[in-house]
């Protein structure tokens, strides 16, 4: 059974593509398939991982009927992980596609004539709860919120889940709250400690794992790659997202314990 969680934020540079690509990678390389799907019309992780190759065919293409769901989905080296890229789309033509995407039931249909091999679908979407936000939330199981620890990040994190509320009022009961994702945190400013703890005393579902500010996050955003994919030592920032995904499998099989069926353990012996 397929699962799909959304990026949800108000704000912008939070490090929503940044958490996205790293997951979806973590997530894989703990076993589960996966699909990371690029909702952003300006393209981040298409161009991330294809060095601005605008030409990647994806999900804009698929609404228009132009490709089929095979040819949409790109595999990447990585086992287990698979792209579909935002697609070839003329920088004047983003409002029809933000419109194409946003109205009712469109997303839902088009993410289902693709992701029906995955396990997990990692939606990365554009900053802002406009349009492209909401379908996709409409579209999903769990919504996943990064927020900066920094002080005016707190109004955003209500702001995010007021539209989570009425998302799921309206339009898609299932939809879960994944968590609360602290990213950016920075471990020698006191300011960002202060409001890591309202964070933690002021609201439900903050995850334990935080993302700290760190420079290999800007070089490994710089060479398209995850910060797992940097050569030389495995840096501890990407532990941080095995972590994650571990936090992340968690939480879902307590929320959605029909996941649990796809991943059986063999019985196995210590000595
Ligand atoms: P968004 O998708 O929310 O706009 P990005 O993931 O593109 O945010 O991140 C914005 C910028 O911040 C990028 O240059 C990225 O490399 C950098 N960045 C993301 N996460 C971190 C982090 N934990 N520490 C330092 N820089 C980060
Ligand atoms: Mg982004």
């Amino acid at each position: 059974m397929t699962h799909r969680i959304t990026m949800c934020s108000q704000k912008g540079g939070v490090g929503k593509t940044t958490v996205s690509l790293n997951l979806a990678l973590a997530m894989a390389e703990r076993g589960r398939k996966v699909l990371l799907v690029d909702l952003d019309p300006q393209g981040g992780i298409g161009h991330a991982l294809a060095r601005g190759d605008t030409e990647l065919v994806g999900l804009a293409d698929l609404l228009m009927e132009q490709i089929s769901p095979e040819e949409a989905v790109l595999p990447t080296r990585v086992p287990n992980l698979s792209l579909l890229p935002r697609g070839r789309l003329d920088p004047v033509d983003a409002c029809e596609y933000e419109l194409a995407v946003g109205a009712r039931g469109v997303l839902s249909s088009s993410l289902s004539r693709v992701d029906g091999p995955f396990d997990v679908v990692v939606i990365d979407t554009p900053s802002g709860l406009g349009l492209v936000t909401r379908a996709a939330l409409a579209a999903s199981d769990f919504a996943l919120m990064p927020f900066q620890a920094e002080p005016l990040a707190l109004r955003s994190v209500s702001q995010a889940l007021r539209v989570i509320d009425r998302v799921r009022l309206t339009e898609n009961p299932r939809l879960e709250l994944l968590g609360i994702l602290p990213t950016m945190v920075d471990r020698n400013n006191d300011p960002s400690h202060d409001v890591m703890l309202e964070m933690w005393t002021g609201f439900e579902g903050v995850l334990d794992t935080a993302i700290p500010r760190a420079d290999v996050f800007s070089k490994a955003s710089a060479m398209g790659l995850p910060v797992g994919f940097l050569p030389g030592r495995i840096s501890p920032e990407a532990r941080r997202f095995e972590m994650l995904a571990a936090e992340l499998d968690t939480h879902m099989l307590m929320l959605k314990p029909e996941m649990e069926t796809t991943h059986e353990q063999p019985q196995r012996a210590l000595l």
